[in-house]
């Protein structure tokens, strides 16, 4: 495989190099590059990422391309597709374009998406979005949001578009029955609606990454697998303990280990950090990932170390057993044995690489509703049985009182146990987005993740597999206006 790696020639023009590597196992780095604020200036971040795209087709080792995040780290950021139309025309067919549903009408994403496909951009993924930073869920259910699957279901249907390789996001760090079950079911209908492959996002617990390869395997979908990878300063660390990004929740274990590292000397700590990329990589590979995504911005100088660090790790650990030695040295022997309090599909993760048999599946019992729960859906099924096949605005005012019904173009209850995905923030009605906090809170805080709901209401009516089956389509809402940014 490595020879096939240095053989490959990286700038065939036209050819999707990045879809191929993918798709024959050849080992790859992405470098992740956010679409820059509106109050930078467009020609400058463009020069800039032209830099960066040459510091990528210069290295040779391995190959390493960027991924253009849209909409992710600032709260007014400029369209990825004026931002990507900098990537030079010869090898789009190279990198990898985010495309966000945040803060954005049907129209908007669907225009995006038209742009770059039509611009020679072939690798796509399509992302919800957190929500906007400093927002509280007030102010984030005014504002619209296109939901990954809504745009991955919108994607194929393109007219002259049809070798777009489509890529979707799962957050496989969840330590509940709900939350981690939830992100799995949401999923495999990405996948039913065209995904084909998948980037996880950003977490460092080695068991959560094989367990949903061991899941995938388990389900027979042999999807390429992206993991995304973080280079921790000390700023970034002190933010993941105090819990101040969406999504990213880290075991007592790898907390500790944190803390211990925030006691040494700067330069001590990011060079702990490297070592940890490293054996996150390789591990990945391990595991049966096809490639590492490198979160946060990058200077050439630090992809470069990035590419170099990685291959020497490649070729350190070609094999599972040395790589899990020097991984549980390298944690002092911690985060290795799953804690009890914290739920994993599978008893027997990183015990090794394969399984030859199915792997062994925790056995524990699904959690079931709340009377409180039980008692509502009654009602409501009772009451609105049929409000999916009746006009929006049929019995609008009972509706709102017994589901806060928000007048939305057609009814979707039926189809969401009677939880209305209007009463998340986000609106996400086709399953949970990725950021909820630790053991399920909304990523906005102050209120349970509604997936969760819907969930053991599912669990309790033996009606799981339609959380994955059942796709739920855009709706508009009239609470939910945009300017668009
Ligand atoms: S309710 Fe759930 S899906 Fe909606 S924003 Fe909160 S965490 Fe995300």
């Amino acid at each position: 495989m490595d020879g096939i790696q240095l053989e490959m020639n990286f700038d065939n023009p036209g050819e999707n190099i990045f879809a191929a590597q993918l798709r024959h196992g050849t080992f790859s780095v992405l470098c992740e590059v956010p679409a820059p604020n509106h109050d930078t200036n467009l020609k400058d971040a463009g020069e800039r990422l032209q830099q960066l795209e040459q510091t990528v087709s210069g290295i040779k080792e391995l190959p390493v391309s960027l991924a253009l995040t849209s909409k992710y780290q600032y709260h007014d950021s400029w369209d990825i597709a004026d931002f990507a139309s900098f990537l030079d025309k010869e090898s789009r067919g190279r990198h990898l374009i985010y495309v966000s549903g945040r803060n954005s009408r049907p129209e908007q994403v669907q225009n995006s998406l038209h742009l770059l496909a039509g611009s020679g951009f072939r690798n796509l993924a399509a992302v919800s979005g957190n929500a906007l930073p400093g927002e509280n869920i007030k102010q984030t259910a005014r504002r619209p949001f296109v939901e990954s699957v809504n745009t991955i279901k919108n994607m194929p249907g393109w007219s002259g578009t049809s070798d777009v390789f489509i890529g979707t996001t799962v957050n496989p760090f969840k330590y509940s029955h709900e939350t981690l079950l939830g992100q799995y079911f949401k999923l495999i209908k990405k996948i039913n609606c065209g995904a084909q492959f998948v980037v996880t996002q950003l977490g460092w617990d080695m068991m959560k990454l094989q367990e949903l390869r061991w899941f995938l395997n388990l389900r027979s979908l042999d999807y390429p697998l992206i993991a995304r990878l973080p280079m921790l300063t000390p700023e970034t660390a002190e933010n993941i303990i105090a819990g101040r990004i969406p999504g990213c929740f880290i075991t007592p274990e790898f907390r500790h280990i944190l803390k211990n590292e925030l006691k040494y000397s700067r330069s001590q700590f990011l060079a702990a950090q490297w070592r940890r990329l490293q054996l996150q990589a390789a591990g990945a590979k391990l595991l049966g990932y096809s490639a590492v995504q490198l979160a946060d911005s990058h200077t050439p100088n630090q992809i470069r170390t990035a590419a170099r660090m990685i291959t020497e790790a490649l070729k350190e650990f070609s094999s599972f057993e040395t790589w899990l030695a020097e991984y549980r040295e390298f944690n002092g022997q911690r985060q290795v044995n799953p804690d009890v309090r914290f739920f994993y599909l599978f008893n027997n993760l990183l015990t090794k690489v394969q399984t030859d048999d199915d792997p062994r599946m925790t056995i524990a019992a699904l959690p079931d509703c709340r009377k409180s729960e039980l008692g509502l859906y009654h009602i409501r099924k009772f009451m609105f049985p049929h409000a999916n096949r009746q006009g929006a605005s049929e019995r609008f005012i009972v509706k709102k009182v017994f589901a806060g019904c928000r007048h939305c173009s057609h009814c979707r209850l039926p189809l969401t146990r009677f939880v209305c995905p209007e009463t998340c923030p986000k609106g996400m009605a086709n399953g949970p987005c990725g950021s909820s906090r630790r053991f399920g809170e909304c990523e906005l805080g102050g209120m349970e993740c509604i997936h969760n709901r819907i969930f053991r209401l599912s669990s309790h009516y033996k009606s799981l597999h339609e959380l994955e089956e059942d796709y739920i389509d855009l709706v508009t809402s009239p609470a939910r206006k945009t300017d668009g940014k």
